[in-house]
């Protein structure tokens, strides 16, 4: 199910009193509605918005501040003026979500709350700094994306200033002779302003995930792969004619595993039969292990009996930014799901959910199908479909760690026999 709302905890919105500037608190503004619109924000935002979700028809103090960002960001025309969650904010929200690969529902639940937080620091409101609690926002990722285009490995641009962030802003001061203190203020900025934007060639977080890729070598005996199926516990996910997600991806993730296993890729799950891990914490997961790579399953459900198929997520922020290992093997299921089912094809998407940006290695969701469709789920009830399935996903990642050359169409590649050497 695409629910796009994590059932994480909301680490609370950094405070902009704070002593976060590095400039002159007292100095004029060099933004003067921006610094206006920032001081205007409450330190955090009630805690009852950590578990409450607001959508159309809510009012209320933290219905204010989600519409003063949106005012700030421009996407209101107009300073609100009675927190409700009126129509004008609904499209607002809806214009914000899709911005930011957000699943585009109108409702401000943990991660769109958590990106409209990100969306109020731009790079040089604050000073940036490796804290005991990481600074988020949108000024890291714009400095991870500058750090990246420099070529200084950043990571993932995914907007926490943590160690590899830090590292990289420490090897651009050494090289540019600043003091190299791992911290992002006015002296760091202004190299940053007269470096410019000159570097050709492309997208250098491209080239570095793939050398990765490349450097861990093209063959899979000895991968990590993570398998995460969705929900569990007492989060069923979609329902439909009978099923349910968690237990279909349940059982998809076990033929997955045994046919991963029986190529020699070590295999660990995010969750067992009883319990339901955030997403946050399922990528801690994969991270805390080293994955080479993150598969995450679900099927999908829709209020529209006729809403069908199967459709394939990586990371991406709409600005540019993705995960092009990730985009790579996304499109490797797909095409192998759809050429050995007749599931519809309802293609490759970015998505900034947290499965796919919290985690450090190349990351899929997958959507195999909508349980509310009769044909769909006829399909899923079959165990002989389900094998189909967890074979065209696994000759996608066998595809993924193929050297170019030796590639061999589409749908007709089988599982090769793994001899241990
Ligand atoms: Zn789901």
């Amino acid at each position: 199910m695409r629910s796009g709302l994590s059932s994480c905890g909301v680490r609370p919105l950094s405070d902009c009193h704070r002593a976060d500037r590095w400039s002159d608190p007292d100095a004029p503004p060099d933004d003067v509605g921006r610094r206006r619109y920032c001081r205007s924000f409450p330190a955090r935002l009630p805690e009852r918005s950590l578990v409450q979700l607001y959508r159309r028809g809510d009012r209320g103090p933290a219905v204010a501040d989600v519409q003063a960002t949106l005012f700030g960001l421009g996407l209101l025309s107009e300073a609100p003026q009675a927190a409700v969650f009126d129509d004008a904010t609904d499209s607002a929200v809806r214009h914000f979500q899709q911005r930011r690969g957000l699943s585009v529902d109108g409702i401000v639940g943990p991660e769109t709350y958590r990106a409209l937080a990100a969306a109020r620091w731009k790079l040089g409101d604050r000073l940036l700094s490796l804290a005991t609690r990481p600074y988020v926002g949108d000024d890291v990722a714009v400095l991870q994306e500058r750090l990246l285009e420099l070529g200084f490995d950043a990571g993932r641009t995914d907007g926490i200033f943590g160690r590899r962030t830090e590292q990289a802003l420490r090897g651009l001061q050494r090289e540019y002779g600043l003091v190299p203190d791992g911290t992002c203020g006015p002296a760091t900025l202004r190299a940053l302003r007269q470096l410019g934007r000159h570097v050709t060639g492309g997208r250098p977080q491209v080239l570095r995930e793939t050398e990765a890729l490349h450097r861990s070598g093209a063959a899979l005996p000895g991968k990590v792969v993570v398998i995460d199926p969705g929900h569990g516990g007492a989060d069923r996910g979609a329902t439909g004619h009978g099923l349910d997600e968690a237990s279909v991806v349940e059982d998809l993730a076990a033929r997955l595993e045994g046919r991963l296993t029986a190529v020699g890729v070590r295999t660990l799950l995010t969750r067992g039969p009883d319990n339901d891990p955030s997403d946050a914490e399922r990528a801690q997961f994969a991270n805390d292990n080293g994955a080479d790579l993150v598969l995450s399953l679900h099927v999908d459900g829709a209020a529209s009996p006729l809403c069908q198929g199967v459709a394939s997520y990586h990371f991406g922020s709409g600005s540019g930014v993705t995960s092009t290992v990730g985009e790579q093997l996304a499109s490797l299921v797909q095409r192998e799901v759809v050429a050995r089912t007749d599931l519809l094809d309802c293609q490759v998407h970015e998505k900034t959910w947290e499965i796919l940006r919290l985690t450090r290695m190349p990351a899929v969701r997958l959507e195999l199908g909508h349980l509310t469709h009769a044909g769909d789920a006829r399909r899923l009830a079959d165990p002989a479909f389900r094998d189909t399935v967890a074979e065209g996903i696994l000759v996608a990642v066998q595809r993924l760690f193929l050297p170019a050359d030796l590639d061999p169409p589409t749908g007709v590649m089988r599982m090769p026999v793994f001899e241990p050497s």
